[in-house]
């Protein structure tokens, strides 16, 4: 198909992916917008870039994946995001939340530990012209202090418990998302901080690959 077929197909089957979240419980508009606004396809290797619309996870390579739509979109409704925040996302992956995050906060802070995958986010962040992300090679699992603190903090990966310096980089009022347990069964924690509380809430069952590094498996 010639290039700008391959676009308009492209655009029609995110419309339609968009229309089934709506359908499946994604009720903030600013999200599905974000849906709207960040071609999917090309966060993901070209092999299976036909398939970057249907609503399952999709293999990146490096033994990682980028996790269904459907997740992505319960994340972001859960965090209540307004526009004016400052993010941490840990575990960048493909980048294709770390695009929707740019277009929904201020400011966001992204951490993957593989370099390959990271080096790949940055290129396609700087084709797209989004220019509110600072990416770091590393170790997640322990945040990123010197940013700190986030009023949103998404963990991508697994995680055997929750990790203490992550509770304590989020800003009063703010909201963790990670996903907690071993391969065979996690559950998604939702954790809102309160002054010195932590409010914690299990949001569903989960499937995510595991968080390495000092506070992973
Ligand atoms: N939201 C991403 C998730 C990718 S899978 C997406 O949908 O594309 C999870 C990612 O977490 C993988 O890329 C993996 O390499 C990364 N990861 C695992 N442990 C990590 C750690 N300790 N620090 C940073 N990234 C980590």
């Amino acid at each position: 198909m010639a290039a700008a077929g391959l676009r308009s197909a492209y655009r029609r089957s995110r419309r339609r992916l968009i229309e089934r979240l709506g359908g499946a419980g994604i009720e903030d508009l600013t999200v599905l917008h974000a849906f709207d606004s960040v071609p999917r396809h090309l966060f993901v290797p070209e092999a299976v870039q036909h398939r970057a619309y249907e609503d399952v996870a999709l293999p990146l390579g490096h033994g990682q994946t980028i996790s269904r739509p459907g997740v992505h979109a319960l994340h972001l409704q859960l965090a209540r995001l307004t526009g004016s925040e400052r993010v941490l996302e840990i575990g960048t992956g493909s980048g294709f939340q770390t695009a929707l995050l740019a277009s929904l906060v201020r400011e966001v802070y992204s951490i993957e530990v593989v370099p390959e995958l990271a080096t790949l986010v940055h290129d396609r962040l700087v084709a797209l012209g989004i220019d509110n992300v600072e990416l770091r090679i590393g170790d997640g699992s322990l945040g990123w202090e010197e940013r700190a603190p986030f009023d949103a903090i998404f963990v991508g990966a697994a995680a055997p418990a929750v990790p203490d310096s992550l509770r304590k980089q989020l800003a009063d009022g703010g909201r963790l998302l990670i996903p907690i347990g071993a391969e065979t069964g996690q559950r998604l924690l939702l954790i809102e901080r309160s002054g010195e509380s932590w409010q914690e809430n299990t949001v569903e069952s989960a499937r995510f690959v595991p968080l390495v590094g000092e506070e992973g498996w």
